[in-house]
């Protein structure tokens, strides 16, 4: 058995800041870090458009309070106005240590930090390296993880949780090299395991946005919060799905109908294309529908709308925006100097995750905690973002809760003792689990039963949702958990079983996915990014809540948790 003072699953932006904090504190914590991808390309390389933080380089008139209603009115007054306060405030100072640590942002003219306009910000304040943010700060964090003595796992892949007597004990890794099984025991299990995009059919996410930091926690009976709360971008590269960063937006690009009309005038006149997410994929989404979208032969009634940056020029589009260009050529064989790309919504990012207090300790249900366990980035809910996030808030969140969870562990196992763990019980339930995944006789292939669930989830809880739609998502999806079962593995080896990970990822994407539909089945509203048909607007009275979700085996049961609001009274969302 394996020990760490602390163990973090997830190297991405929040778990390598969470780890160099808990190095910072005390250099003496020996802290491990485990992820199934090698930490660099965790998805918060893909990152493109930027980082929040009022630093007011550009807009000397912005400043934390402006930042943080932004924040509160783009999450349809659902965040916890406490942690929007933590998350706005700090921003500046997390800005100009990521720079000591040595992230390369883009500059103004006087050699300051560039910031640049994002939907549903008043103001300019999104720090940025042209389109390749993400990537700027996960390489520097990285690279300081292996300087600090962090000793990384990379290319495991976590299966359980040890979680027994309200306290999280440890970890079961597999080795997806060698198939080699190892517990790992532990003051203190941190989780920072990201989105998952996967469980729809259209994503900007990557492969491993599977939810399985979310499914591990649902199986130990923690429940999940907000689930339903599924941000669609609008501006997916069509028919792809790859992001097209609201950053050409922000640098002045515009939505065209087939009509060619800049279609955002109807439905957010101020804000236009810089309007937050929902609206904006709404925008889209009812464009389409109503017979306004485009074909790949330029007519009217297809499935996309039109990007357009032919105005900005050349220079501007590569300067600000390059590698969006880049995709787009080589993706779909547009050149965005010339024409406009095809673009639609796309499933974004998670609002909802697991529950979490201001500190990073995740709760075991509306009043208490559990000990030993904590979670930050996308995987958690803390909840800033409430139910619609605003582009450039994430990667602030992963950074700013990074750094403030690894503050706490720190001081949380100071004098802790490990606790004990029936070590072969667990490497006997993990075997078993995959020998039987292995063994089993059916003839389901993995893509198969996965590309129907992710369909399934897409038609019947995607954009716009209805009462009717969603129980008839909920009965296939039923089916569908039942057929795993009946999956055959094509590989039987131990040595990079690559087929043997995409089986347990599924497991997660249905539990993940079924928390989300449930939850949204549920919530009679319409509220930031659930937006019900037959609920069309919000409801306060009943609804100013955060959702709980628990999964158990006779399916998913609700609860509801008070949102924190200390600061903005709840208003109607105009733009
Ligand atoms: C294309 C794209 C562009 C974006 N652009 C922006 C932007 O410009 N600004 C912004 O604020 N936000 C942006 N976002 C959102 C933001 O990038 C993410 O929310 C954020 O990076 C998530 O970071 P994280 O540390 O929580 O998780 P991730 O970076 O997703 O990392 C998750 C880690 O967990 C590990 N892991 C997961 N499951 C397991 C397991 N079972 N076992 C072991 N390891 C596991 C993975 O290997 C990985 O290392 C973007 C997202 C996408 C998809």
């Amino acid at each position: 058995m394996l020990q760490h003072d602390v163990i973090i699953v997830g190297g991405g932006l929040a778990g390598c800041r969470a780890a160099l904090e808990i190095k910072k504190k005390n250099p003496n914590f020996d802290v491990g870090l485990v992820a199934k991808t090698h930490p660099i390309r965790s998805h918060s390389v893909a990152a493109q458009g930027g980082i929040a933080a009022s630093l007011k380089n550009v807009d000397p008139e912005d400043n934390w309070e402006a930042h943080a209603f932004d924040t509160v009115k783009g999450s349809d007054y659902l965040a916890d106005q406490d942690a929007v306060e933590i998350l706005t405030k700090e921003a500046p100072d997390v800005i100009i240590e990521l720079e000591h640590l040595g992230v390369l942002f883009s500059r103004l003219e006087d050699g300051r930090i560039a910031q640049r306009a994002f939907g549903g910000h008043s103001h300019k304040r999104t720090c940025y390296a042209a389109d390749k943010t993400g990537h700027a700060i996960l390489h520097e964090l990285v690279n300081n993880l292996r300087r600090n003595g962090v000793t990384i796992y990379d290319e495991w892949y976590v299966m359980n949780l040890i979680f027994e007597e309200n306290q999280a004990k440890g970890i079961v890794m597999y080795h997806i090299e060698t198939g080699h099984l190892e517990i790992v025991q532990t003051k203190a299990v941190m989780f920072a395991t990201g989105g998952y995009g996967r469980v729809f059919n259209t994503t900007s996410n990557d492969f491993a946005s599977t939810g399985d930091g979310l499914a591990m926690t649902a199986a130990v009976g923690l429940p999940l919060e907000d689930m339903e709360f599924v941000q669609f971008h609008p501006t997916g590269l069509f028919p792809v799905g790859v992001l097209i960063s609201e950053a050409v937006r922000g640098e002045g690009a515009y939505l065209r109908n087939s009509d060619g009309d800049r279609f955002m005038e109807k439905y957010a006149p101020k804000q236009m294309e810089l309007a937050p997410r929902d609206i904006t994929s709404r925008a889209i989404t009812l464009e389409i529908r109503a017979g306004r979208g485009i074909h790949p032969d330029g007519s009217a009634g297809g499935n996309f709308v039109h990007l357009d940056l032919t105005h900005m020029g050349k220079e501007k589009i590569m300067e600000r925006v390059p590698f969006c260009w880049e995709e787009a050529y080589r993706l779909v064989g547009v050149d965005a100097i010339n024409e406009p790309m095809p673009v639609r919504p796309t499933a974004h990012y998670s609002m909802g995750g697991i529950p979490v207090n201001t500190d990073g300790r995740v709760r075991c249900n509306s009043t208490e905690l559990t000990e030993g366990f904590f979670a930050a980035g996308e995987c958690a809910c803390v909840s800033v973002h409430g139910a619609n996030r605003l582009g450039s808030n994430s990667l602030l969140e992963c950074v700013v809760y990074g750094q403030r969870v690894g503050g706490k562990i720190a001081d949380y196992i100071g004098d802790r003792l490990f606790p004990e763990i029936n070590e072969q019980q667990y490497l006997d339930e993990a075997k078993n689990r995959i020998g039987q995944l292995l063994n089993q006789s059916g003839n389901l292939r993995i893509h198969n039963l996965r590309q129907q669930f992710q369909d399934a989830m897409s038609d019947h809880c995607g954009v716009f949702r209805t009462e009717a739609t969603m129980a008839a998502g909920l009965e296939q999806i039923q089916h569908l958990k039942d057929q795993y079962n009946h999956l055959f593995l094509d590989d039987k080896d131990i040595h990079w079983n690559t087929e043997l990970i995409e089986a347990l990822e599924l497991q997660s994407i249905l539990k993940v996915g079924e928390a989300i539909l449930t939850s949204a089945y549920h919530r009679k509203e319409s509220r930031g990014a659930h937006s019900r048909e037959d609920f069309p607007t919000r409801d306060d009275q009943t609804y100013l809540a955060h959702t709980l979700s628990f999964c158990n085996d006779t399916g998913v049961t609700i609860e509801y948790m008070p949102v924190v609001i200390n600061r903005f009274e709840p208003k109607e969302r105009k733009y």
